[in-house]
């Protein structure tokens, strides 16, 4: 009897190490499809206590190509627990274009900037490419603080349909150019270069100082900024991944959110994690937890203000989702996560909206892309 449970227990724990083992022994394309877990970080616990009940300040936070299989990734990963987890109203976006059943990330951001659908390409312009004017606009024309803030080129897509209109998103020299413009009190993100190595040999980084703008391109410096107009260019281009940029977003939304505060007449800040789209596109879930992990660690940063400030409403939502992605398996106590993907491009799955602070009643069931513009205008009186 004693040896019979002998054989059977050590068949059981042969049978574990095995299990265990074949995550070990990855082949080359399974490598990024699984996350063997990582550092995990700790999340506070905000209330909502809502001071008003039209927000006077909104942040809208943008997780491009984050559907809910990125969030359940980043989930598991920081072992059950994520600033997200804070908001109780949540609900679900449709997300396609004027003229295709799968957005992109300019008629995307455009949908979430104007309230208007537009054709896959187009920036801040409706579908007979005539420009339409953003929430962050009418919060400048209002009196109101303006920022943005991305870990991609400031001059991409998403955050570029807030503040330019361009027929096409690969015109980023005309859209550095837009920022001019207009009076946004806050930018960082990368693209140096569309700002100062131009065709048109303007240096707009010059032009931004002459307009009164710190520009600087040191996030330490950029962190220490507590007032005035400040332009962050990070990098030349894109800003590398989390191991190169380190806490940029986090650092970036904090950095923002302390500059506009200071405006009597409230603020609109965008931020984005840009990258969880890059790693969807790549089904690369070790690089998709690390963005998502990253983002929503801004979105903590956004949280604390706006759960102390209590006349902010924070949205957090996505243009698309990105990668087709599905959880085929891992371990919540361990921080495993295995995935499968469908596709290398984007899907036209309904992304999550998560709400918090005053109005965010307003956020919650199936709504479209362009409610959510509509929603923050109306609450903001715009
Ligand atoms: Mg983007
Ligand atoms: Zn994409």
């Amino acid at each position: 009897m004693k040896r019979l449970l002998t054989i059977v227990f050590s068949f059981f724990l042969l049978f574990n190490l095995a299990a265990q083992e074949n995550y070990k022994t990855l082949s080359k394309e399974d490598s990024v499809k699984i996350y063997l877990g990582g550092e995990v970080y700790e999340v506070k616990n905000y209330l909502e206590k809502s001071k008003v009940q039209k927000p006077k300040n909104v942040i809208l936070m943008i997780g491009d190509g984050m559907g809910v299989s990125q969030i359940h990734a980043g989930l598991t990963a920081n072992k059950g627990n994520l600033f997200l987890n804070n908001f109780k109203k949540a609900g679900f976006s449709t997300t396609s274009s004027s003229n295709n059943y799968i957005t992109d990330s300019a008629a995307g951001g455009t949908a979430l900037s104007t309230g208007v659908k537009t054709y896959n390409g187009a920036i801040g312009v409706n579908p007979d490419t005539i420009s339409v004017k953003t929430i962050l606009e009418m919060a400048e024309e209002k009196g109101m603080a303006t920022g943005l803030a991305s870990t991609s080129s400031i001059t991409h897509a998403t955050p570029a349909s807030f503040i330019a209109h361009q027929p096409s998103r690969n015109m980023y020299e005309e859209i550095a150019g837009d920022f001019l413009k207009t009076d946004i009190d806050v930018f960082i993100g990368g693209g140096y270069k569309h700002f100062t190595e131009r065709k048109d040999g303007r240096n707009l980084a010059d032009e931004l100082r002459q307009k009164g703008y710190t520009v600087l391109q040191d996030l330490e410096a950029i962190s220490k900024v507590k007032k005035g107009k400040l332009a962050g260019l990070t990098a030349p281009e894109h800003n590398g991944r989390v191991n190169e940029r380190g806490n940029l977003l986090p650092v970036a939304t904090e950095t923002a959110i302390n500059i506009l505060k200071k405006d009597k007449d409230g603020f609109f800040l965008m931020v984005e994690g840009s990258q969880i789209d890059w790693a969807g596109h790549q089904n690369n879930t070790i690089y998709i937890i690390e963005e998502m992990l990253d983002f929503d660690k801004s979105i903590g940063k956004a949280l604390k203000f706006a759960a102390k400030n209590k006349e902010t409403l924070l949205v957090v939502t996505a243009d698309h989702e990105t990668g087709g992605m599905g959880i085929n398996g891992g371990d919540i106590e361990k921080g495993i996560v295995k995935a499968g993907y469908t596709t290398g491009g984007h899907t036209g799955l309904m992304v999550p909206v998560f709400a918090f602070g005053p109005g965010a009643e307003n956020f919650t069931g199936i709504m479209d892309n362009t409610d959510i513009a509509k929603k923050i205008m109306k609450l903001l009186g715009l």
